[in-house]
């Protein structure tokens, strides 16, 4: 393996862990509140968590980087990503469908049995 080039990695805030950082998704602390950043261009204090790992978007495991925005957070991680996963889902009508079925298998051989 080449050791020219440098991957710089960075650690999931929710599963910690490290992946290389365009792997992940940005998220940005601003005054406002959690701010997704997939560009990774906003400035200030970032941090990153896995967009194909749905149990990385849940509330309780943002808590320790959003506190009490951690709700506001997980919803648009959801929001954003669920749809990236399903494009051809019809929004409006996700109610009692499962959103997971798609999700999986686009992911595929990246099960391992990690949950
Ligand atoms: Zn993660």
């Amino acid at each position: 393996m080449p050791a020219s080039k440098h991957i710089p990695f960075r650690q999931c805030v929710a599963c910690r862990a490290r992946r290389p950082k365009r792997e992940l998704l940005r998220i940005v602390l601003t005054q406002a509140g959690p701010v997704i950043d997939p560009t990774g261009r906003r400035p200030g204090r970032g941090a990153y968590v896995c967009p194909d790992r749905p149990e990385c978007w849940a509330e309780k495991k943002l808590r320790r980087l959003a506190g009490a925005r951690a709700a506001e957070l997980s919803l648009a991680l959801q929001a954003l990503l669920k749809d990236l996963a399903n494009p051809d889902h019809s929004k409006g009508g996700a109610h009692g469908q499962d959103p997971n079925l798609s999700a999986r298998q686009r992911a595929g051989d990246e099960q391992r049995g990690a949950t």
